[in-house]
């Protein structure tokens, strides 16, 4: 079976379980674990920014930073299609307190359609208290969001006086995209998730980054979620182990999807959204449903996924070389056709 499912699909690789084996670790609850420190620093170094902490999601951290700039009572602004409104189990409001504004009216936020959402200061309606941004936009298929634009949404949410919170789960993807640096798109942000458990093919963990002062209740903040690890730094490893030898080779994902996009387009009736980075999105024509067409995916040896009813879902990853990707490519041709 070809599992294009999603990049959270990646099986450690023998080097990176290496990596993992020979990490140094101490407790990281206690007084702290070297290799989580080393990662913890390298990826704010990247980011640009002061502080990062080790989560052993992207969830929790980016519940964590809802938690940080966030006020109970008060309204988040998130896309419509965003991970933190459709895939947190609702934490906005079971955990933070926080009542999700959602905007829409395009594959990804824009700044105008966050200007015209906002709402004039009145006694009588939800105060705000953050805007979230997601880059890339996995509901979009992996869109990239450039950086012109998430700068134009930082300065509505400037006018605003409210703080911006990325979701960079797939930063990399974008930063590979566009040839911007992450820490370039970092600076539109207070704070920043990125993951390590999608293309960079760690088994689990992310990391969240900001100023010294936001971060400076980040630490206890995890604490309190239940994300105190121990000796992490076995985790730690494999992501710095992914930062080195996987973010290199992102680009591939990114090729590997174009060409298998390109193919699909050629398929009379279908919609194929063009791929920014590794995330191919297909919609089927009115007669076709997206489990129908998964099931005949999966008889035919590709696990792909049903976005919703009309649209599938099919992902390149590490664990996906050209080869793989040529024989995905054959097997769903044959099935779309
Ligand atoms: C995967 C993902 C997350 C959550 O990461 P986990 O480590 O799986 O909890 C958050 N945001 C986006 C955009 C993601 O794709």
């Amino acid at each position: 079976m070809i599992d294009l499912r999603s990049d959270t699909v990646t099986k450690p690789s023998a080097a990176m379980r290496q990596a993992m084996a020979n990490a140094e670790v101490g407790d990281d609850v206690l007084d702290g674990d070297p290799t989580v420190l080393r990662l913890e620093r390298r990826v704010a170094e990247l980011l640009g920014k002061e502080r990062g902490l080790f989560f052993p999601t992207g969830t929790m951290a980016n519940q964590a930073a809802l938690w940080l700039l966030g006020e109970r009572g008060t309204e988040v602004y998130c896309h419509e299609d965003s991970h933190i409104v459709n895939w947190e189990i609702a934490g906005t409001a079971g955990l933070i307190g926080l009542q999700p504004r959602l905007v829409g009216g395009a594959p990804v936020l824009e700044p105008e359609a966050l200007r015209e959402k906002l709402r004039p200061a009145s006694p009588h309606a939800p105060r705000a208290s953050l805007v979230c941004a997601e880059n890339t936009h996995n509901g979009a298929g992996g869109m990239v969001t450039p950086l012109a634009k998430l700068q134009a949404i930082r300065a509505v949410a400037d006018a605003a006086g409210l703080p911006l919170h990325l979701d960079g789960a797939r930063l990399w993807n974008a930063a590979v995209a566009t040839g911007t640096s992450l820490a370039a798109f970092a600076a539109c942000a207070e704070t920043v998730m990125v993951s390590f458990s999608k293309g960079l093919g760690a088994p689990v963990g992310a990391v969240l980054v900001g100023s010294a002062t936001v971060m400076a209740k980040a630490w206890e903040t995890r604490k309190r979620f239940g994300g105190g690890m121990r000796q992490s730094g076995i985790l730690a490893a494999a992501a710095l182990h992914g930062l080195e030898h996987n973010l290199p080779r992102l680009h591939e994902d990114h090729r590997r999807a174009a060409a298998l996009a390109a193919v699909l387009a050629t398929i009379a009736d279908l919609r194929v959204v063009p791929p920014d980075t590794n995330i191919v999105m297909v919609d089927l024509p009115e007669r076709h449903r997206a489990a129908d067409v998964v099931a005949r995916a999966k008889a035919a040896g590709v696990a792909i996924s049903a976005w919703n009813a009309s649209r599938i879902r099919v992902v390149l990853h590490g664990d996906i070389d050209d080869r793989a990707a040529a024989d995905a490519t054959a097997r769903l041709q044959e099935v779309l056709r």
